[in-house]
């Protein structure tokens, strides 16, 4: 798009064409056109490969109208716009993160922080004195632990009752698939020798069947119940907090991941209500529990699927746990614990009639699965559902999709299954992993690279509050494979790294088209929303082991700078 150099301000012809399904009332030749927001001087990543490269945008109300050289935009200012002098940084489009907990992230913010005690004494002590400062009796909750951290023994609760006997405390792991209680928090939730196990979930005993305070994927649901909910006020601060800090990170849209905790119904009420009272400045698509799809289905059919702030009419499902608690699920088992394969969480059967149903109602389904069994298995439930309710453009997610064995690498491709993948992820557990799965299994794990050539969607995002929500932090991990520990300096599974724009591709127009949005977001163009990000370097032009070191300067959602640095 480019605005010819000699007219004054108005907007040209070939702009009116282009937008004449927005902007019919502002194209009439006679009728003068600024901008409401223009950023020049920048090194414009569009994500349009009719125009990948550019200097400059202009904005009017929500809507990018122009894309083009400084001077071509410097037309389309006028005495109201607001200019922002980029100083060769780098605009691209809004990130989206397509795979976050949103409110659970946002009352992480508020609680203790244990995701790097490096001991089980820091991790007891950290506890210790976020409790001293507690009400009595006062739940603590979040927490986000590492057991990596200090080799992998799991916490006690005995730990936790040497500086905590008043309060209960329900801390989970950094991944969310499972938690450690003190003595008390079981107590108060009826756990004890006598609690039988739970279907895919797993009570960690002692040598004499005594909880340990460890509680696993679904056994967790034993604690849930006792936890007080939060209260609507509580909920709004964590939204708040959580928008404040998406933003901080130059994330323009999430995609909320229902996943058993605060998430699902009352998140989608509680960003209802924000957008109501036009307190939104992150956009949302909020997805709800898949086992309840056909309250979903009646929800939209009163609803219909919301806005461009808030989107819902998608469900979230699970195959299996994670890694880190060895309760993903396996074609083979566990290197480091070889009686062990992991589980499913819920019966194949209710799986393919939930993702059955769910599909015909046209909802679009964003199910977990994280090992090769349970990535094999959600392919073949997929391609039997595509089968039985016919054509239509579903676009079927994978959420994670991290231990793929090689011979199902290919059908996300021929499947039209969007990877929906976490790439921080890898640089964490590739501390790790291959003690856990062994030499051979890492050979696909994360397998960005061979996703991408294979002809796979792969959309990226954080899985905060597991992971931190910086894209920035994201795109270095993609990049450049470097785990946390520095030791795999070329990286680890280095064949699987990507290119910067590969990634930024999957950080902006694949989240949107994981989400039906490619047509107003994911690219700098007229007509798109003008979510943007800038970025203070230019990604492409140094050298990848930098790119964590780049600075988000300014946010900006639909036309408004909601983040400056
Ligand atoms: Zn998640």
């Amino acid at each position: 798009m480019t605005v010819p150099p000699t007219r004054s301000v108005r907007v040209s012809r070939s702009i009116c064409i282009g937008l004449l399904t927005v902007f019919a009332a502002a194209c009439s030749e006679s009728q003068p056109v600024s901008a409401s927001l223009a950023i020049k001087g920048a090194r414009v990543w569009t994500g349009d490969p009719a125009q990948p490269w550019a200097e400059a945008v202009a904005a009017r109300g929500e809507d990018i109208i122009a894309v083009g050289t400084t001077a071509e935009i410097d037309e389309l200012i006028g005495d109201k716009t607001q200019v922002i002098e980029a100083n060769g940084g780098m605009l691209v489009p809004g990130f989206i993160d397509a795979h976050v907990h949103f409110l659970d992230g946002g009352s992480t913010i508020a609680s203790v922080q244990l995701r790097d005690a490096e001991s089980p004494q820091e991790f007891a002590q950290r506890i210790g004195d976020f409790v001293s400062n507690a009400e009595p009796g006062e739940w603590i909750t979040g927490g986000t632990w590492d057991h990596m951290n200090w080799g992998g023994e799991l916490p006690r609760r005995d730990w936790i009752d040497a500086v905590s006997t008043d309060n209960p405390v329900w801390v989970m792991r950094l991944d969310g698939h499972m938690g450690i209680g003190n003595s008390l928090a079981l107590q108060l939730a009826g756990v004890d020798a006598e609690t039988p196990d739970v279907p895919g979930g797993e009570i960690v005993r002692d040598s004499e069947g005594r909880p340990t305070g460890v509680l696993k994927d679904n056994a967790m649901r034993l604690i849930f119940s006792a936890v007080p909910e939060p209260t609507q006020k509580q909920l709004d601060g964590y939204l708040d907090a959580a928008m404040q800090y998406v933003v901080s990170n130059g994330v323009t849209s999430v995609h909320d991941m229902f996943d058993g905790g605060v998430g699902g119904w009352r998140s989608l009420e509680t960003y209802r209500r924000a957008e109501a009272n036009n307190a939104l400045i992150t956009r949302i698509y909020s997805i709800t529990p898949l086992a309840e799809w056909q309250k979903l289905d009646d929800y939209v059919a009163t609803n219909g699927r919301g806005t461009e702030w808030l989107r819902f009419g998608g469900v979230k499902g699970f195959m299996d746990g994670s890694l880190g608690s060895h309760t993903a699920a396996f074609l083979e088992p566990y290197t480091d614990t070889p009686d062990d394969s992991g589980f499913l969480l819920d019966p194949l059967d209710d799986l393919r009639e939930w993702i059955t149903g769910a599909d015909a109602a046209g909802l679009q389904l964003n199910v977990h699965a994280i090992g090769d069994k349970a990535i094999r298995d959600l392919l073949d439930i997929y391609f039997d559902v595509a089968e039985a309710n016919g054509p239509r453009d579903r676009r079927f997610r994978m959420e994670h999709a991290q231990h793929i064995h090689p011979d199902d690498v290919p059908r996300f491709g021929i499947q039209n299954v969007i990877a929906s993948m976490q790439p921080y992820h890898a640089i964490d557990d590739g501390r790790w992993a291959e003690a856990v799965i062994g030499a051979e299994r890492v050979q696909t794990t994360y397998a960005f690279r061979s996703l991408i050539e294979s002809g796979a969607r792969v959309a990226f995002g954080s899985d905060w509050y597991v992971a931190p929500a910086s894209p920035l932090e994201g795109i270095y991990a993609a990049v450049t494979r470097r785990t946390l520990d520095d030791r795999n300096p070329d990286g680890w599974v280095p064949q699987e790294k990507i290119t910067v724009e590969q990634a930024l591709r999957a950080y902006t127009y694949e989240g949107a088209y994981a989400s039906f949005e490619e047509d107003r977001k994911g690219m700098l163009k007229p007509g798109m929303l003008a979510d943007m990000v800038l970025i203070d370097r230019d990604l492409t032009d140094i050298r990848p082991g930098t790119i964590r070191e780049a600075q988000v300067l300014k946010t900006i959602v639909g036309g408004r700078v909601v983040f400056s640095r």
